[in-house]
Parts: C-alpha cells; structure tokens; sequence
C-alpha cells in the first residue's frame, strides 16, 4: 500500500515518551494503519500489540516494561454529536492473576489482559488541538514527572514538589483536583488529565481523572501511571482538525445532528432520557421496570444475593432522588442534544457539598453494599474522584469484604459494614493511602486478595471466601447489573475483552427484555455488540451516540472528513479485527476459555425475591452460548484466536 500523510480527521501524530531514557521522538502515522484500526482504541491495541511481540509477552503489568497510549482518533473534536471522548489503553493490573488457582480450577495464570478504558470531558480533544493522535508512554522515570504537550511540541518535566503532600508519615500525591488546579494556572486554557493519591501508590483499580470527574476509570490506568513515576499529562493547543471535504462534511454533519437530536426528542428511544437524568435513569429500570415498562428485578443487592429489595429503601436512591440533587448540565467537550451529565448539590448535613451526579454503575454497585444513603453516595463518588479511585472496582470490593465482616470472617479489626456510608468512606481512605492492613490487601490486583484471604481466614473454607469475593476480584469485577436474570449479559460479562464482568463492550439487557433466547441468538447479538463497541472507541464516540455507523450518511461523512472510504462491510471489518486483536493479545497473556467459562458461585444460587425469583446462571446453557459465540467469532472452540484469522484480518 502506497504511504502518505492522512488527509483529515487525524493529526498524523505520534508521540513516543520513553520516560526511562528521557528521549521523545515524534513520529508520522502510517496511514494504511489507520485504514486498519482507525484510531482510539482501535490504533492503541496495534501499537500494544507492536511492543509486545517486539519485547516479549508481559509478566508484569506494573514494571516499567508496560506501554500505556492515550490519544483520541479521527471524529474528535468534530461537529459530530459526542465527538469527545478519547482513549487509554495497556495491560491492566486488576486483571492480573500469576499463579494457578485451585479455586479457579487449577487454570493457568494470566497476567494481565489487554484494556481499553474511555474517557469525555476536554482533554483527548485538546491533545489533537495540541498536535497529536497519540502519546506511547514506555519506560519508568527516575524522579515523579509530568508531560507537557503544546502546540507540536512534548516535554518531560520534573514534577513540582508543591503537587506532593506527606500523609501518615509517606510522601504521595496530593489529591485530582488540587493537582489539576496546580497544572491550570500554570498553564492557562489547558487540559490536565492525572492519577491521584491512589494511582501513586499503585492502587490496583486506581483511575485517571480529566476535567476533575471525568475518568478513564476500569482497569487500573492511574496505577501505570504510578509505577511509571509519571504525575499528570497537560495538554493546549489552538489547531481545528483538517477535514478532506469541508462541503461534504458540513453537509452530512448536519443530517447526522439532526438525526441525533430527533432521536433524543423520540420518547421511544432510551437517548431521550438522558438530558434530564443521565445514566441514573437506570435505576427505576432495574429495580421496578421503570421507564419503557418492563418487571425490572436485577438491581444487585448485598454482594448480588438477590435483584429486589424493600421497596421503601429504594425509594432513597431511586432515579427521582438523584433528579432532586441534579443542577446544570456539565459535559464532555462537543457534546450535543444526549448531554447526560449534570451537577448536583447536597446542601445541608454531613455530606453538603457541590460535585457532579454519579452515574449508574457507580449507584447501583453501591447500592448493592446496601447504601440507600442518597448524600453518602453523592459525597463517596467525590472522594473516589478526588483520590483517582475507580467508583465501580470499589463498590464491588466494598460488598464482598462487607459479607466477609458480616458472616465474621475477616481477619481484621474494623472494615466495611453493608449499608454503613461512614464505614465505606473510612474503608476508600485506607485503601487509598495504604495506611491498615486491609487497606494495603484490598488495593492489590485481583485474586492475589483471594489467595491472602483463603489463607490467612481458618473460620471459613477457601469456597466460602471465595464465594464472598469472587465477584470483584476474579476479573474487572461484574457491573451493576444482576446477571442471574439475562444469559447473554452473563455471556457479554464472561468474554469481554477487559476481562470478566465488564459491562461496556456488549449490553444485551434491552434485547433479553424484548425476548430474545436460545443460544446462537444471544452469542450472535453479543458478537454483533462487541463489534460496534469496538468501532464507537476506535471512532472517538460516546455509547450513547444513537447513530449506526453503517448508513450512507455515516460513511460519506467519514469519507469527507478523513479521505477513507469504507463501505458497511469494511467498516464492521475494521471492528472485528480490533476484537480479534485484543483477544489474540489476551490469549498470548494467558486467557483462553477456561477463563471465560468460570461462574462465580453467587450466580449459580437461584435469587428468592422480586419478578425473576428462581433465576440463576445455568452452567451448562452458558456453555452452550459460549460454543456458539467461539464459532460466530471464528476462534477455536478453546477460545483461542487461530493463526489463519490472523491473516484474513491482516493482523500480521
Ligand atoms: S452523552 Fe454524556 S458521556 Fe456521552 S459525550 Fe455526552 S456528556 Fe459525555
């Protein structure tokens, strides 16, 4: 293919930071890869995969041999809807698990999976506005540094010492918003993205924070940063995109906008409820079958025992509390008619203070640690921005050591109390800080916890704690949804590419609802999923973009914007192979079927209340999904990705 510059979209930068010898070299995209992978998420795993089949499979997500790229991919920064969220990939520390397990039966280990975390707010916009598509951070520094990006230029600076403050006799990092204020008066109309206190002592499910609340938040991102020495990237810049076909672009833009926006103006479409409550409408869905009428039933609750609970409780931590906070919208940059994020304020009581809504995921995980304390969640998700703690990782901990405490089997004084917002807050600062036992045990990647716990508890049998922790530690930690009632939202938690129990690269709960069964189909609508979800990150779009990438609109705007022609089929290539990709990483870092196929024990037992009541993962129909999904994806029976695909996809 012949070589030459992209023609727009793309900045044609790359960034590679070598922090362990200081040396930045600035580097022109191929733009044949980008036909390829696109951007995002997509161009990130290219450029992991290039690394590690250069340098070796890695054994350790936190030595300084792990790249982490962040960047943002052609549609940012756009007039298209939602064109604002940008990407951050590398292996990831929560999903680490070095050694064979007996409770995982004796499965070989895995060390690390290769993740994709998304974020909005202003700063992968303002990284292409500052020259570049992506910075490739290899390498650990001697000292604690930080990158600047501006106008075309990428430096690495010795981090101030006023970012760093001492607590409990050791010198950390100071919390997201102080170092982002630090870094905007020193650099005026900048952007700022940063680990917090908990990425710099290697939390395990540690974020990085844009824009104070906005974050790459799973897999552990604010942890690389910390055991690279690597503080805070600041980026500013003044350049707009090229666009290859101004007319055309503006011309289809609009069709697409007015698309987007009819559909947000639709009360058929889930988008139309986004302005006014975000992602929170979700609650009243999964409790009670609120909005668009269904039973509902799957709201975890205590460590996802059961999907219903009193409803009086509910009512604390419904939808319409959080829409009795909610203020002003507050959203990512070029954000247009979804606008799902809002303000909120508390303003009376012990957690009176000024933040943003939490969104969904972090509620009900929350709720499933029985808080129905509106405020204390409210005044939680503050602290887990401020710290750089990942809201859902955490929620999911905090349920399973909860049950431990509760059945009097955790081997520490004090920890976590279901429905104890004051124990939890108390729990978020020890982890963060390191500063008791548990705190210091709960921050480690995944079942090293477990493997700790089964040893140091004689009161209960390794399965009993592992039953109790299986849930967040055995993967990326299952989302807020109760997944005893939907096989293929099980099927989707067990081969996302992030690891077990990530909800965002295929969600099946409106198809279920809708009664869609039997195994090819649900394997075939979590493909179909994982496919899309993989174009939507490697285009630089929201999930809650409501557009089909495949329409003559989409893919002539495409073609207006960057030069590249793609037809409906080439397109959805593109995201199989990113799939593809990823998994054939995963596979070299140790995953196969076996991890896929593990059920924690919780989902087997049936749950005993609300509409779904006798519901629970039936281990044999999963394995029947997961032979059908194998097959629809064209990889082995075993899970693992063949050497012919490889080459179909041009991979290698
Ligand atoms: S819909 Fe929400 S998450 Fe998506 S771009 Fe807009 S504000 Fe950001």
């Amino acid at each position: 293919m012949t070589e030459h510059k992209v023609s727009g979209g793309y900045t044609g930068k790359w960034a590679l930071v070598d922090l362990s010898t200081g040396r930045v070299e600035v580097r022109e995209a191929p733009p044949h890869v980008y036909k390829l992978y696109l951007g995002g998420r997509g161009l990130q795993a290219y450029l992991i995969y290039q690394h590690l089949k250069a340098r070796g499979w890695l054994k350790d997500p936190l030595s300084p041999a792990n790249r982490l790229v962040i960047g943002n991919a052609a549609l940012n920064d756009t007039a298209i809807p939602t064109a604002g969220r940008g990407s951050c990939s590398f292996i990831s520390p929560f999903t680490y698990s070095p050694a064979e397990k007996p409770w995982l039966g004796h499965r070989p280990p895995v060390f690390g999976l290769l993740t994709h975390s998304s974020c909005g707010g202003l700063f992968p916009n303002m990284l292409k506005r500052a020259g570049f598509d992506q910075l490739i951070i290899d390498g650990k520094a001697e000292k604690p540094v930080r990158i600047l990006v501006s106008e075309g230029r990428v430096q690495i600076v010795e981090a101030e010492a006023e970012l760093f403050e001492e607590v409990n006799g050791r010198r950390t990092l100071r919390r997201v918003s102080e170092t982002t204020d630090f870094l905007s008066r020193k650099y005026p109309g900048s952007s700022t993205v940063c680990a917090g206190p908990a990425g710099w002592n290697l939390v395990a499910f540690a974020c990085l924070t844009n824009d104070y609340h906005r974050n790459f938040g799973r897999g552990g991102a604010g942890a690389i940063f910390g055991s690279k020495n690597l503080v805070a990237i600041t980026a500013y810049g003044r350049e707009l995109p090229a666009i290859f076909d101004r007319d055309k672009f503006l011309e289809k833009a609009r069709a697409i906008d007015d698309s987007v926006s009819s559909h947000v103006h639709d009360s058929n479409w889930t988008a139309s409820f986004r302005p006014e409550t975000g992602t929170t409408w979700w609650l009243d869905r999964a409790f009670n079958g609120g909005y668009l009428g269904q039973k509902g039933g799957y709201l975890p609750w205590h460590n996802f025992d059961e999907g219903y609970f009193d409803p009086e409780l509910y009512r604390r931590v419904s939808t319409g509390a959080f829409l009795e906070i909610a203020g002003k919208h507050k959203v990512c940059n070029r954000c247009r008619h979804i606008l799902c994020t809002r303000s909120a304020t508390v303003s009376h009581g012990p957690y009176a203070h000024q933040g943003v809504r939490p969104e969904f995921e972090t509620i009900a995980l929350w709720i499933n640690c029985c808080l129905t304390d509106r405020d204390g969640i409210f005044y939680l998700n503050h602290l887990c921005n401020e710290f750089g703690v990942d809201t859902m990782t955490f929620g999911s901990v905090m349920a399973g050591v909860m049950e431990l405490r509760e059945k009097g089997w955790l081997p520490f004084a004090g920890g976590p109390e279901f429905g104890q917002t004051a124990s939890m807050i108390n729990s978020l600062k020890e982890i963060t800080y390191g500063n008791s036992p548990l705190g210091q045990l709960l921050a480690r990647p995944t079942d090293l916890v477990i493997d700790e716990l089964v040893k140091s508890v004689s009161s209960a049998s390794p399965e009993e704690i592992v039953r109790c922790l299986t849930t967040a530690y055995a993967g990326l930690g299952y989302a807020g949804i109760e997944p005893k009632v939907f096989p293929g939202m099980f099927t989707a938690y067990g081969t996302s590419n992030r690891g077990r129990g990530d909800h965002t690269y295929a969600w099946t709960i409106q198809a279920e609802e809708g009664g869609l069964t039997g195994a090819e189909n649900l394997a075939a609508y979590v493909v179909g999923s994982q496919t899309g979800k993989a174009l939507t990150d490697s285009l630089g779009l929201c999930d809650f973009f409501t557009e089909d990438f495949t329409t003559p609109d989409f893919l002539e705007m495409y073609r207006a914007l960057t030069g590249m022609e793609y037809t409906a089929e080439s397109l959805k290539e593109c995201g199989r192979r990113i799939y593809t990709l990823e998994r054939y990483v995963n596979n070299r870092q140790g995953r196969r079927r076996d991890y896929d196929a593990f059920i924690p024990p919780k989902f087997t037992e049936p749950l005993t209340a609300g509409p779904h009541a006798g519901r629970a993962i039936d281990p044999g129909y999963y394995n029947q999904i997961l032979d059908a999904y194998y097959q629809q994806q064209q990889w082995t029976a075993e899970g693992l990705v063949p050497d012919k695909l490889l080459k179909n996809y041009e991979i290698d």
